[in-house]
């Protein structure tokens, strides 16, 4: 039997409800599970699992190099700026600051439009041009709705993009000149998604909200991919994630058992302890995991420089409590502070200019190892999700303490 796969012709095969599993057409345009209101999850034949050889397209140096594990059908409807393939930067100087043998920063503030939205949005919007969508909607605490105003105005749909009145102006204005309608909301994300349901109301619009529709998770899950490739098929000890509505966190952990299934990891690799990190301003999840409340479906949270992080009520929480409890991680939660102090560190030690997401995923990594959660000899990856550029109007001023 021949088991050469072409590199980029998909192997997704259904979706699922991420509660019950009924299966849902991949077919068709999809938005929660019509079941349980839950997201659709994508699902690969793997049976004959190919090699990395076989299906790793090795002349594209994008996202779009796994095709095989993505969902799209057709060539022809691919919308892309070169998202993906971000580098791994070793942080020499403030781990030995701190007595970190083994820190890493994997940069995704060097993606088109800035953040790492652009994943996520790369395949949500070439799928909703695949399945024959006009126009997208999209509630956003900032990168996502930018991410989705270029990739729309490249794929040729219209955009919609709803968001925070507080945002800093360098986000809107991008979405202006990428064409987007944008509609500015007195509060915070689901503020806006619940304006997102009012202007949609007929439907005609296809709703690209975190985990509404079942794609940005899968472009979110290529940062699984690339680690595992960057690093030779080995996975680092401990991955620390600032964590939103939950998409990277979820998706990377979908990377690695997909990996794992397919026989891809090196032999006894064990897969990462994986570290939820959160604002102070809004920690949904950090309280919801050491039990301040059972769940996160009335918690309000306050803005946070880290806009990314302004997530009250994540869709996703179940699901991303499946991957602590499955990695053995945890949460942690940094103060607005806290951020600027990492924002600084990484600039002035490392010549990185990163979100305030970013930052706190450093100082979440410096909190664990006062605490002795992380050992100084365990490799750690950082992933720092933006550039620190659009959100200068928040930070201008504070480079010094
Ligand atoms: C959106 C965002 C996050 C959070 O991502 P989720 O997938 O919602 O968890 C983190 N950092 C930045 C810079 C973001 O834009
Ligand atoms: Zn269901």
């Amino acid at each position: 039997m021949n088991l050469t796969v072409a590199p980029s012709l998909s192997r997704i095969h259904s979706l699922h409800c991420a509660r019950c599993h009924t299966p849902y057409s991949p077919f068709e345009l999809q938005s929660v599970s019509a079941c349980c209101q839950q997201p659709l999850v994508a699902d690969y034949d793997l049976h004959y699992p190919p090699t990395p050889a076989e299906a790793i397209d090795q002349a594209d140096s994008s996202m779009w190099r796994y095709g095989a594990l993505l969902p799209l059908l057709a060539e022809a409807n691919k919308v892309t700026l070169g998202e993906g393939m971000t580098p791994l930067l070793q942080l020499p100087r403030l781990g030995s600051k701190y007595g970190f043998s083994a820190l890493t920063l994997k940069d995704e503030g060097q993606n088109p439009t800035g953040s790492f939205k652009a994943r996520g949005l790369s395949m949500a919007i070439s799928k909703a041009k695949e399945l024959g969508a006009q126009g997208c909607i999209i509630p956003t605490a900032g990168n996502a709705g930018v991410a989705m105003a270029a990739y729309c105005a490249r794929g040729g749909l219209s955009a919609t993009v709803v968001m925070p009145r507080h945002t800093p102006e360098a986000f809107k204005e991008e979405c202006y000149w990428y064409g987007a309608q944008v509609e500015l909301v007195d509060g915070l994300i689901n503020d806006c998604a619940a304006r997102v349901r009012q202007l949609n109301a007929g439907g005609e619009l296809l709703d690209i909200s975190t985990l509404k529709e079942p794609y940005r998770l899968e472009g979110k899950k290529t940062m699984g991919y690339e680690i595992a490739e960057q690093l030779g098929w080995q996975l680092p000890d401990v991955l620390l994630y600032p964590a939103g509505g939950g998409t990277g966190l979820i998706g990377i952990w979908k990377a690695f058992q997909e990996m794992k299934a397919m026989g891809w990891l090196a032999p006894e690799t064990a897969l990462p302890r994986m570290v939820a990190v959160q604002a102070e301003n809004c920690r949904p999840l950090y309280d919801t995991y050491f039990g301040y409340q059972a769940n996160s479906l009335n918690y309000n949270g306050r803005p946070t420089l880290a806009n990314g992080l302004a997530v009250p009520r994540p869709l996703g929480e179940p699901l991303m409590l499946d991957v602590l409890r499955e990695s053995q991680g945890t949460v942690v939660s940094i103060s607005e502070e806290g951020m600027l102090e990492g924002m600084r560190e990484l600039g002035q030690q490392e010549g990185l200019f990163v979100a305030p997401e970013g930052a706190a995923v450093w100082m979440a990594a410096r909190q664990l190892l006062s605490t002795g959660w992380l050992r100084a000899d365990e490799r750690i990856l950082l992933l720092n999700t933006g550039s620190g550029q659009k959100y200068m109007s928040n930070v201008a001023g504070r480079a010094w303490a």
